[in-house]
């Protein structure tokens, strides 16, 4: 007992010789002044200033406090009134490697038939024989029964055509892209997918799902190793230059050894996660990136496995309790059943690695919480973090049980523009509860924001606190900053090291173009990062602010 007592009093001693005050610290290498410092931290919304040494901040505080701290050697990094945010975290996106390819320049999100063949034509008289011929398409052309592989060979007998949908879960090809991505004619249906076939068994063209994401992957590979570069360093510049300091990328399309490979080999300046998103065979999934080191470096991070559940509105897969209202005949497509979503949860536990689901439809978010009731429940899952993505189909009764069981949400408020479209499949009623934003954190829920397209955040930022058409699930552009950085941080187990700007933070931070919490909405998605700082390290300055 006497012991213990003086050890505990030996470390009484040297926490206090180590707090500030007891000890010389040395001045921070750099400070952050007469700035307007959002910190996403609820008790303290707003500083002035702040100081960093090495990669964390030190102190935040005033100016006049924050500057007495100073040094001769210290960075002095006048902000001139400027807004800072902590660095952004976009929770959800896929970084496309892809080789070059002719994209037919379609016009919107949802072209018709005859619109894609114009352009197919067009492109048939310039692009050399052989080029791979790709089209982003919306629901009418996949519906289209004019659509398929037989039409495209008589079309373009002699170029590899792929017609995909902007969603990435489905596409029609020719018989040339079949060759071309390796598909043979009796392919098995991979687990989870499906290749539309005619009643002689031959495939039609028609990829699905797990048949259609294996295409992407395979699309990735072919990219060389310039392209993949080159696309990879473009992603990296946008980021910075939108304050983006965080990516959860999905290892799809590429492989995550690929995304490592990529991300080293151009120096990621910010920190990427890449979390395993596994493909199909036949038999099942095919378990990859287990080789991997947790952290191949320090801004790169190998960690949690992403399933798809199910599939999406687009395409009438997204897995519904009740028929869809624009097609009674069908209810959506489970990826998988519910014995397999119990299965990946029960992987999860085993190697201690979070698990994240596309749940779209509420009968593929309703399998999920079901499988996390048959696997322990609350007991097991309640500190686990098991995300959903997407999560439209959270009306309120499964929200509820969301909430129970611990699930972090993740959502893309681009979707959010899909309304017309989302009234049209759902029916009115179902429409007004899909989709919830702030009634998910009303309840409580962590709510995280991810791209999923776009990667600009201050356009997501402008659709998630406007809404538009339901402008009740509108949240504020403050929660929706915190859901970006802290928030985000939390649906990755890392809110100890980042998402907000206090002392003992890793110093990531932008300092923005604009002033995103007074300016008019519509002018928010113009905003840019002038200062990016990761790790307390300035990896993008567009020469604006004032330093010496
Ligand atoms: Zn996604």
């Amino acid at each position: 007992m006497a012991r213990l007592s003086l050890s505990l009093f030996a470390f009484l001693v040297v926490c206090l010789l180590a707090s500030p005050g007891w000890s010389q610290q040395p001045p921070p290498e750099a400070i952050l002044f007469n700035g307007k410092v959002f910190t996403s931290d609820l008790a303290h919304l707003y500083v002035e200033a702040l100081a960093i040494r090495g990669d964390r901040i030190v102190a935040t505080g005033t100016s006049e406090k924050i500057s007495a701290l100073a040094g001769p050697q210290t960075k002095r990094i006048d902000l001139g009134g400027r807004v800072v945010i902590p660095g952004i975290n976009d929770a959800h996106y896929h970084l496309m490697i892809h080789s070059t390819v002719f994209m037919l320049p379609l016009k919107g999100m949802d072209p018709t038939w005859p619109e894609v063949t114009s352009e197919l034509a067009s492109a048939l008289a310039t692009a050399q024989r052989g080029t791979f011929i790709v089209g982003e398409t919306g629901g009418a052309v996949l519906e289209d029964p004019r659509a398929t592989r037989a039409t495209l060979d008589q079309l373009a007998p002699d170029h590899p055509v792929m017609l995909a949908t902007w969603t990435q879960h489905s596409a029609i090809l020719n018989t040339a892209a079949i060759k071309m991505l390796g598909i043979k004619e009796n392919e098995p249906d991979p687990k989870g997918g499906w290749f539309g076939r005619s009643a002689d068994g031959k495939l039609t063209g028609l990829a699905m799902e797990f048949a259609r994401f294996r295409l992407h992957r395979r699309m990735s590979e072919m990219a060389s190793e310039e392209e993949a570069l080159q696309q990879t360093r473009d992603f990296l510049n946008e980021a910075v230059r939108f304050g983006i300091t965080s990516v959860q990328n999905m290892s799809e399309p590429a492989s995550p050894e690929m995304y490592v490979h990529l991300l080293e080999k151009t120096q990621t300046p910010i920190r990427v996660r890449i979390m395993r998103y596994l493909l199909t065979d036949k038999n099942g999934p095919i378990d990859e990136g287990r080789d991997l080191p947790r952290n191949p470096s320090t801004l790169i991070t190998v960690s949690g496995t992403k399933w798809m559940l199910d599939g999406t509105p687009i395409e009438r897969t997204a897995a519904m309790r009740q028929p869809y209202s624009d097609r009674p005949s069908t209810t959506g497509y489970l990826d998988f059943p519910e014995k397999d979503v119990e299965a990946m949860l029960r992987k999860s536990l085993h190697d201690d690695d979070q698990v994240m689901f596309h749940a779209v439809g509420d009968r593929a978010a309703e399998t999920l919480l079901n499988a996390m009731d048959a696997t322990g429940g609350v007991a097991v899952w309640a500190r686990r973090r098991v995300r959903i993505e997407h999560g439209d189909g959270l009306v309120p009764e499964l929200a509820a049980r969301a909430k129970t069981l611990g699930v972090v949400v993740v959502v893309n408020p681009t979707h959010i523009t899909l309304g017309d479209l989302i009234r049209k499949r759902y029916g009115t009623a179902r429409a007004e509860q899909f989709f919830p934003f702030r009634s998910l954190l009303d309840l409580g829920i962590p709510f995280a924001l991810g791209s999923d397209g776009p990667m600009n955040p201050y356009l997501n930022i402008m659709l998630a606190s406007t809404y538009p058409g339901k402008p009740r699930e509108a949240i504020t552009r403050e929660q929706a900053v915190i859901a970006y950085t802290l928030t985000s941080a939390y649906a990755e187990f890392a809110e100890m090291d980042k998402g907000s700007l206090e002392p003992g933070k890793l110093a990531d931070l932008a300092v923005l173009s604009q002033d995103i919490f007074h300016i008019p909405a519509e002018d928010l998605p113009k905003t840019e990062s002038v200062l990016t700082m990761v790790g307390g390290k300035i990896v993008y300055d567009a020469k604006v602010v004032n330093s010496r």
